[in-house]
């Protein structure tokens, strides 16, 4: 059975060709194949379950997890003559919509995952005909995504009731361990998985520590002609950031949850209609807007994850021109970071950790950062971009494995209750009362660190802290953390970089 999607697409939709690996997965839900396909937002997901829905017979189940994002995904179907409902809390015409369903009338019925789980909705489905069951956000099904929702754990039951119906998962965002989650949890064939590419070559990454965040955006600004967007982490941060940015003599706008909502309705629409305009948001802003023209997004503080970073930067440059995506961190973001996740349900906290120490191998790499952010996504990329801060000006590097070392082992043999000053005295053998009462001034790490590597130890100990090696406890002990394993036993290295902050202040004095 080869039908041919290519005239439906242009017919219906209006595309004159597929994008990207948009059929092949057409094609697998035509063959009635189980697929997981994970594509970067803008790729075009909908289309990959859009157009089966119109192709097949009966009727393609679309399950998704925000009922504002399902009824703009409505209209968007209707607008294309796409026979389409939604069935959830909110719709006032249930009654109608199951009746349609019934008759066959639907290409494509939308519904809220929780709907999987009543008996109701089984045997609806049962007296009508399916076509495909699309899982929209499919990330959700798994714990080890940024995004788990337990109503998702809930379709496999409710698909196994229909096993002649095949099963298209999507989802932006998936690291290899989440994909492989979805695939077990959603009961999907690995082979049925299509990656595309993730690649944004037009956008330029830099990272660097945040000093002096006004002034470091300013400087961003005033190098980046066109539109930008400025993430914040609190809504009070936003507020200050945009009038701060607006000396810069740039139209400046804040967004977020808790302005007025026509206030938020007219900054957001403002900044889509400006070709100048810096928009300062929490990260509730840029879903569902298309503004094709933004020029650059920066980050004021960490992103939730790689998964978030790459989907908040990837609002930049939509429509290929050269574009910046700029994050400023601090340390104090990761120690917030950890201190929320160490807050959460014990299961939950694995697969945090690993989320941060990923953000931690981002900012602290002096190598290519797209290498990094590709190789996340599962893409096999050359070693160097070009198009990022490291790739065009390497960081000046010094090697500190060996001292890592030392530091580790000097926690280990200290018993691992010590905080970072009490450590570096002992790695520079100073005794002092508590190292003579300890008798720690035995241990063979006493004073082990030579004379070129004590400046180096407190820049240690907090790369150490960052990539997840140490732990600091409540009264800042130290002790091991996941990632000491491979520096001590593997063949990990860790190098310091130096930061030109001296270089920098000079120059932000000059222009003063
Ligand atoms: P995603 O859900 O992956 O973020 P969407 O489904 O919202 O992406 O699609 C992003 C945009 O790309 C939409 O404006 C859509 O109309 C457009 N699009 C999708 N497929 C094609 C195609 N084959 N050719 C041109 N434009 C397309
Ligand atoms: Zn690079």
């Amino acid at each position: 059975m080869a039908l041919d999607p290519l005239p439906t697409l242009q017919r219906v939709f209006g595309f004159p060709d597929f994008r990207g690996v948009q059929r092949d997965v057409v094609e697998r839900a035509l063959a009635g194949q189980g697929t997981l396909a994970v594509m970067p937002t803008g790729a075009g997901k909908s289309l990959c379950y859009q157009l089966p829905a119109v192709m097949l017979e009966g009727t393609c189940v679309v399950v998704s997890p925000l009922i504002a994002l399902m009824h703009d995904q409505l209209r968007a179907a209707e607008a294309v003559g796409i026979r389409a409902a939604t069935l959830t809390s909110v719709d006032e015409n249930q009654a109608e919509t199951r009746a349609r369903f019934l008759s066959g009338e639907l290409d494509l019925l939308y519904v809220a995952p929780e709907r999987a789980s009543g008996g109701g909705f089984r045997d609806l489905l049962s007296r009508g005909k399916l076509s495909l069951f699309a899982i929209d956000e499919a990330h959700c099904v798994s714990e080890w995504g940024h995004d788990f929702r337990p109503d998702y754990r809930l379709l496999k039951p409710l698909m196994e009731a229909f096993p002649a119906v095949p099963r298209l998962a999507l989802t932006a965002t998936a690291d290899a361990h989440t994909r492989a989650d979805i695939l077990d949890q959603l009961g999907l064939p690995h082979e049925g998985m299509i990656v595309a590419g993730f690649d944004r070559p037009n956008i330029r990454y830099a990272i660097s520590p945040r000093d002096n965040i006004n002034r470091q955006l300013a400087d961003l600004v005033a190098a980046q002609a066109g539109p930008g967007i400025v993430y914040a982490q609190t809504r009070a941060a936003t507020e200050k950031l945009a009038a701060a940015l607006a000396a810069t003599g740039r139209p400046t706008r804040a967004y977020h949850a808790g302005l007025d909502p026509a206030v938020r309705a007219k900054n957001q629409a403002d900044f889509v209609a400006s070709e100048d305009m810096v928009i300062c948001a929490t990260i509730a802003f840029g879903m569902g807007i298309d503004k094709p023209d933004v020029r650059f997004v920066a980050h004021a503080g960490l992103p939730k994850s790689i998964e978030a970073y790459y989907q908040e930067t990837g609002r930049a440059g939509r429509d290929g021109d050269p574009s910046v995506a700029h994050l400023f961190w601090g340390a104090e973001d990761f120690a917030r970071a950890r201190q929320r996740v160490a807050e959460l349900d014990p299961e939950r906290q694995a697969g945090e950790r690993q989320r941060l120490s990923s953000l931690g191998a981002l900012v602290e790499t002096a190598g290519c950062r797209r290498a990094i952010l590709l190789r996340h996504f599962g893409e096999h990329p050359p070693a160097t971009c070009g198009n990022c801060d490291n790739c065009q000006s390497p960081p000046a590097s010094t090697d500190a494995t060996e001292l890592a070392r030392k530091f580790l082992s000097a926690v280990f043999r200290t018993g691992q209750g010590f905080g970072v000053g009490y450590i570096e005295s002992i790695l520079k053998g100073v005794s002092t009362e508590r190292s003579l009462m300890n008798g720690h001034e035995a241990l063979s790490v006493f004073g082990i660190a030579t004379p070129e590597e004590a400046p180096l130890i407190k820049a240690v100990a907090r790369a150490l802290l960052l990539r997840d090696a140490l732990r600091a406890n409540d009264f800042g002990a130290l002790e091991f953390g996941p990632g000491a394993r491979g520096l001590l036993k593997g063949g990990d290295t860790l190098s310091l970089i130096e930061a030109p902050k001296r270089e920098r202040r000079r120059r932000g004095a000059g222009a003063a």
